[in-house]
């Protein structure tokens, strides 16, 4: 088996050459990572006093090689990671969801009561994500349906305790039917890395499940004739964290206009759950300097998830 100290070096290093700088591990950066793991074989130092003295001062000296690449950078003394231990995926979240994450960040936008009942009586009556993604294939509720070449419904895990909500779909979504699978879906699945997820692990949707011919914005009916199936993929898959991607997103999920720069770094709630904005991918395509903050936004997220999951 390939020692786990190389293999998060080499993870770090493929990083570094992507351009990642921060936020890789707990808040700390590809090169603190690097120094840490560095170990034996990547000494700074270059005489043998000079090696020595480095040698003494890491503390506690890693002796055992474990298992696991984050094991060893515990054991190297950094921080103590985000917990990997996923519980089980409750269905039914409790009509009231206890209030998370409130010394993280502070409250924002309020949208729907705690109950969780989006539709209440009388509401479509789509039983199963795939009842969703079939009404979405024939829907002719907007004329999008008319120019796509394939309805987008959204795809991931069906218990997904971490849900993402983009505009709508591109031209290779269009092409596959499948959400964010173009450039801005590659650099969705490194934030989701970031954050210690694949894109099996989450739940990935657009408001609009058509694509607006050239990607073009997205138009108020459409809105609203789209809407009721992205409400209902909220209530069937039940997230425990929500993020909305982008300006469009998050003022389609908050009902309001204000800025995504106004919206960030806040937990709004939707029907009881945590909701976190942040950049689009794509927009980070076009503007690099909205890594930094995207990346903090969604280890935010991460850890309005992990207390939730742990109760606290
Ligand atoms: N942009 C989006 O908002 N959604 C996609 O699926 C792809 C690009």
């Amino acid at each position: 088996m390939t020692d786990p100290r190389e293999q998060l070096r080499r993870y770090l290093e493929q990083r570094r050459e992507l351009g990642e700088r921060e936020l890789v591990l707990d808040d700390l950066s590809v090169d603190e990572v690097l120094r840490i793991v560095a170990g034996p074989h990547r000494r700074s130092a270059t005489t043998p006093k000079a090696v020595a003295a480095e040698t003494a001062a890491r503390t506690p000296p890693v002796t055992e090689t474990p298992n696991d690449w984050r094991e060893t950078l515990r054991a190297a003394g950094a921080a103590a990671a985000q917990p990997e231990a996923r519980q089980e995926p409750t269905r039914g979240i409790p009509a009231s969801t206890p209030e998370v994450g409130g010394e993280l960040a502070p409250a924002g936008i309020v949208v729907g009561t705690t109950s969780r009942e989006l539709f209440g009586a009388g509401g479509p009556s789509l039983e199963s994500l795939d009842a969703v993604s079939k009404a979405i294939a024939t829907c002719t509720r907007c004329p999008l349906y008319a120019t796509a070449k394939n309805p987008v419904p959204g795809e991931g895990n069906p218990n997904a305790e971490f849900m993402l909500v983009g505009e709508a779909p591109g031209a290779t979504e269009d092409e596959t039917g499948r959400p964010f699978v173009g450039q801005a879906g590659q650099l969705l699945e490194k934030i989701l890395a970031a954050i210690k997820f694949s894109r099996e692990d989450v739940f990935i949707v657009n408001v609009l499940k058509h694509r607006p011919p050239g990607n073009r914005n997205p138009r108020p009916e459409e809105v609203s004739a789209c809407s009721p199936y992205l409400v209902r993929q909220i209530e069937l898959i039940r997230p425990k964290v929500l993020v909305a991607l982008g300006t469009f997103a998050a003022q389609t999920l908050l009902d309001t206009k204000l800025s995504i720069g106004k919206l960030r770094g806040q937990i709004h709630r939707y029907y009881g759950v945590p909701l976190i904005v942040t950049y689009h991918p794509a927009a980070l395509l076009r503007n690099p300097a909205w890594k930094r903050p995207t990346w903090e936004d969604v280890q935010l997220a991460r850890r309005i998830l992990d207390r939730a999951a742990r109760g606290a």
